[in-house]
């Protein structure tokens, strides 16, 4: 790693950095190479976290929001002082090309920006009460110690996505970082601590057995906050392992998302829109184009100008400058993407574009005549493989755009504005693009219908998941 980098194999654990008996390591997707053994921590640690965040919660709460906004503020700062570290950081753990980590900084530390100024927003509210001698007050409290879940395809983001308004709240907050890129958190960690964060508020705890280190969290009842960022199988086992404490839950799961164009919309802007939508990221993204959906008299210029864009994608080491699309991150993520193409070519789908596998490097490959049966459309591909399948009417493509149980995003291109209305209001989508292929920003509520999630991520709606309203009924006789 190119940082001073001792506390990359440690825990950051009730305010200081801990080794632990054993450790995991950390390969690069790209070069198999070990990048650091990484504190493996259990149920030890996990007992030790919970202490720590329940005995600062009370400190910390009280503490002016001037005060949180203000280490927040040096927080981001110091993230923005250090991007180019965090940037190759993720390039190198995850396999991100450094171009597309540079940007996930930025939204990184826009979060810590924005929650830093919400602090000083939490606001109460008072009620008319219908007696005269009752006042009606209502603050926003906060929740309590949070425990906090992330995925690897976006290191940084997924991390200051939650703390940054859990701490702006009042919260203490554990992280379980995934194991692919505990490297970034640990870094995020380090930063806090380094530009005057208070050390036991936000502790990063990496591990190779996530079940048996979350289960003292669940269990706890003084964890009062489960938040998670993963797959929809893991969403809906946390969320049952969260009920017998009655915890407050917000889960960011699986997308699985439907791109529709539509024969009025403008095709070079869907082409462009098609190629951030999928292929950023490599398709490891929650947000990601699933299947693309095109009205039939328009299909063959669409694919034309699509598979041109796809085609001139440079798939290669992250690290480089020039690369658009790295690998894979792991050998389960590519065997999906193998698996999902190969199902979808024995039932008739034809390749128009795509080469061969080098180790985790899948090349970008487009897929025509995809069959409705094909399990393709119905899973997240989460990898660079496009499928193309054909519509006619409006139903049919309302129908497809339906189809399944995941309500993240849709991206939809037409320039009838009527139609884009109408389909939206339509659809089971939290996030819905209209000629946008990249609908994600720190100001806007990110999250799922159906069963992509519950709760919302950025903007107020971040705030709120933190703070509960305590209903002050204030009698004077
Ligand atoms: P995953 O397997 O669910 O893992 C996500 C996190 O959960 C990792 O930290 C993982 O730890 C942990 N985990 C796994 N099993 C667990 C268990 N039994 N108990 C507690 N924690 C457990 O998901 P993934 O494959 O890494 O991530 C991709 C998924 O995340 C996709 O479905 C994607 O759509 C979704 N995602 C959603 C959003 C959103 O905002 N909606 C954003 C990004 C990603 P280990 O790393 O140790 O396995």
């Amino acid at each position: 790693m190119d940082y001073p980098s001792s506390f990359l194999s440690k825990a950051f654990l009730a305010g200081s950095w801990i080794e632990t008996p054993r450790t995991f390591p950390v390969r690069s997707p790209a070069t198999g190479a070990v990048l650091a053994e990484v504190a493996d921590c259990g149920p030890g640690q996990a007992r030790t976290a919970i202490e720590a965040a329940a005995q600062i919660f009370p400190e910390w709460r009280s503490t002016t929001p001037y005060l949180r906004s203000d280490l927040l503020r040096k927080w981001h700062d110091s993230i923005l002082a250090h991007a180019e570290t965090l940037a190759r950081t993720m390039a190198q753990e995850m396999g991100k090309p450094l171009v597309e980590a540079r940007r996930e900084v930025l939204y990184a530390a826009a979060f810590v920006d924005w929650y830093a100024e919400e602090a000083k927003r939490i606001y109460g509210e008072t009620v008319p009460s219908r007696d005269p001698r009752k006042r009606i007050l209502v603050r926003s409290v906060p929740v309590g110690p949070v425990y906090g879940i992330t995925p690897w395809n976006f290191p940084a983001a997924m991390v200051t996505r939650k703390v940054a308004p859990a701490l702006a709240a009042g919260c203490p907050f554990v992280l379980k970082p995934a194991e692919e890129s505990p490297l970034t958190a640990l870094l995020l960690a380090k930063l806090w601590e380094e530009s005057g964060g208070w050390p036991a508020v936000f502790q990063v705890l990496p591990g190779s057995d996530p079940a048996a280190l979350s289960g003292p969290f669940l269990d706890d009842p003084r964890i009062r906050k489960l938040t998670f960022t993963g797959s929809t199988p893991v969403g809906k086992r946390l969320y049952e392992r969260s009920a017998p404490t009655l915890k407050r839950i917000s889960l960011e799961l699986g997308g699985g998302a439907p791109f529709l164009v539509f024969a009025e919309a403008d095709l070079e802007k869907a082409a462009a829109g098609a190629l951030v939508a999928k292929f950023r990221n490599g398709g490891q993204s929650c947000v990601a184009a699933n299947a693309f959906y095109l009205q039939k008299e328009i299909a063959g210029a669409f694919t034309r100008l699509f598979a041109e864009k796809v085609a001139s994608l440079r798939l290669g080491d992250p690290l480089d400058e020039t690369t658009q699309v790295g690998p894979l991150v792991n050998a389960q993520g590519l065997a999906k993407v193998q698996e999902l193409a190969a199902d979808a070519r024995s039932r008739g789908a034809k390749t128009i574009l795509g080469g061969p596998c080098r180790d985790l490097f899948f090349s970008p490959t487009l897929l025509a005549e995809v069959p409705s049966d094909a399990r393709i459309l119905e899973e997240e591909i989460f990898g660079p493989l496009a499928p193309l399948c054909l519509f006619e009417t409006e139903e049919e493509a309302l129908a497809a755009a339906r189809r399944g149980r995941a309500g993240l995003a849709a991206y939809l291109w037409t320039q009838d504005l009527g139609r884009a209305l109408r389909f939206a209001e339509e659809i089971p989508y939290g996030i819905v693009g209209l000629n946008d292929g990249l609908p994600s920003t720190h100001q806007a509520p990110f999250g799922g219908f159906r069963e992509s999630g519950i709760g919302r991520e950025g903007g107020k709606w971040g705030l709120a998941e933190y703070l509960e309203p305590q209903y002050l009924s204030f009698g004077w006789e």
